[in-house]
């Protein structure tokens, strides 16, 4: 069924006007190619939709958003690899530190003991880390006995 055929032909009927199937053709054709040609005759298809401008802008309001996110994100797991990093460092140093010494028994020095000079110490710091603390402990302290030369003892 025809569509604009139809209304065309209900519309002369209505009017009260004769026509033939051929007049018909000819008006159907010409309403027809008036219909098509609406949007660009009106300038409907020409002004852009406000509709569609606002879902432009929205559209590139989320994209920008989307991108901030995702640095963000990225921000984060640089961050959290970071913390991550510096957990495993402070554990394996602490580990390090609390590790057993077979030489000092993790006190950090080591009773008695000859130098390679052959000269007697009383005690000694160990060469791990926690003789290490050790040896730092006591310079901070600036114990006399400790800047005195073995030598002249
Ligand atoms: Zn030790």
């Amino acid at each position: 069924m025809d569509y604009w055929k139809e209304c065309i032909s209900e519309a002369f009927e209505d009017a009260g006007i004769t026509v033939t199937e051929e007049q018909i053709g000819i008006v159907t054709s010409w309403v027809e190619g008036a219909h098509e040609n609406y949007g660009l005759a009106s300038g409907y298809d020409t002004i852009p939709n406000p509709e569609n401008t606002e879902i432009k802008e929205l559209k590139r309001l989320l994209k920008e958003e989307r991108e901030r996110i995702r640095d963000l994100t990225y921000s984060n797991d640089r961050l959290r690899w970071k913390i991550w990093e510096l957990k495993e460092k402070e554990n394996s140093e602490h580990e390090a530190r609390d590790a057993d010494c077979p030489k000092c028994h993790n006190t950090g020095i080591i009773p008695g003991g000859v130098t390679p000079d052959g000269i007697e110490m009383d005690r000694e710091f160990c060469d791990c880390p926690k003789g290490e603390e050790e040896y730092e402990s006591y310079s901070e302290m600036a114990h006399p006995a400790f800047n005195e030369d073995p030598n002249n003892v």
